[in-house]
């Protein structure tokens, strides 16, 4: 079967988390900073590491079979590619930001002023959108200086805890668009057994990722109320304790409600919690 090839990220912000989440799904392969391209000993993968940018296209193109990247990046190179599966790192958000003594309140304030930003075709389709007429001034980095620099009333750009735009007098005060790192594929190869395989492994990953593996020791007169507690993958494995009337319970439990169930299953007599990391979850 032909050999497939992701594209990654070379260096930044993705990269560490795309190779990783490659790692977890068992794939290995050498990480060299400074090779473009590396071979995966056990599966039909080669990686290509390249600049974000450039990944939309490679893989529209039929270079790349897969590519992770930024939606914001999707959306600003207008590629046609399938969205495969979101990968839930590279969270941010494209926002509009003005300084803080500026007087624009709303969008509509911004007809006939200047926005800087590096991501003119999605803030075009924005302002289009919402009627506003406004001058997008295209610059490839540091858009965040450029109101302090008088050369733009606003910037549009990547925000994701807020601390570069404060630190240079900017408040936003308009959500475009929320990202995250995704993985892409080529029209069409949606069926290719390789692809399925991989997305599969991904999945799993991330399902691990989302779940807590937790034990916990109970007097067994307590077990109906610590099962109905648990809502486990099935049902949460009971095993006695060599101590009379004491069992085990071991189940999955997903991360987002870990502290709350805690509580109540220390309420209903659950002793000696262990929670665990998972490394993967296949169904
Ligand atoms: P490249 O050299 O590959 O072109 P880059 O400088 O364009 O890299 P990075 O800054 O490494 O890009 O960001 C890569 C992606 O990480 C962004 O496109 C975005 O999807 C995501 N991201 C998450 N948080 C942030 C943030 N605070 N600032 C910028 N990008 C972020
Ligand atoms: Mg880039």
């Amino acid at each position: 079967m032909k050999t497939l090839k992701i594209a990654i990220q070379k260096s930044g912000r993705l990269n560490e988390k795309s190779v990783e989440l490659l790692k977890n799904c068992g794939l290995s392969f050498e990480n060299y900073k400074s090779s473009l391209i590396s071979t995966v000993s056990n599966f039909p993968l080669e990686i290509l590491f390249l600049r974000d940018d450039d990944i939309p296209e490679y893989v529209q193109d039929g270079i790349a079979d897969l590519g992770i990247v930024g939606e914001n990046v999707i959306s600003e190179t207008e590629v046609d590619v399938s969205y495969l599966q979101k990968l839930g790192f590279g969270k941010c958000t494209l926002k509009l930001a003005v300084q803080n003594n500026s007087d624009i309140q709303n969008i509509n304030d911004l007809n006939g002023k200047a926005i800087a930003t590096s991501y003119p075709v999605i803030l075009k389709k924005f302002l289009d959108k919402n009627n506003i007429q406004a001058d997008i001034r295209t610059i490839s980095g540091s858009v965040e200086i450029s109101p302090g620099l008088g050369l733009s009333d606003a910037i549009f750009d990547i925000v994701s805890t807020g601390g570069t735009l404060k630190s240079n007098g900017l408040k936003p005060f308009a959500d475009v668009l929320s990202s995250e790192a995704v993985l892409i594929g080529r029209k069409g190869e949606e069926s290719n057994p390789l692809i399925i395989e991989l997305i599969q492994r991904i999945q799993s990953v991330l399902r691990a990722k989302e779940t807590k593996y937790v034990v916990l020791n109970a007097e067994s007169k307590n077990l109906d109320k610590i099962v109905k507690l648990l809502p486990g993958v099935k049902s949460p494995t009971v095993v006695p304790l060599a101590e009379e009337g004491w069992v085990a319970v071991h189940t999955v439990i997903p991360e987002r409600d870990f502290w709350e169930k805690i509580s109540l299953l220390k309420s209903a007599g659950a002793q000696g919690i262990v929670v665990m990391p998972i490394e993967k979850i296949i169904l």
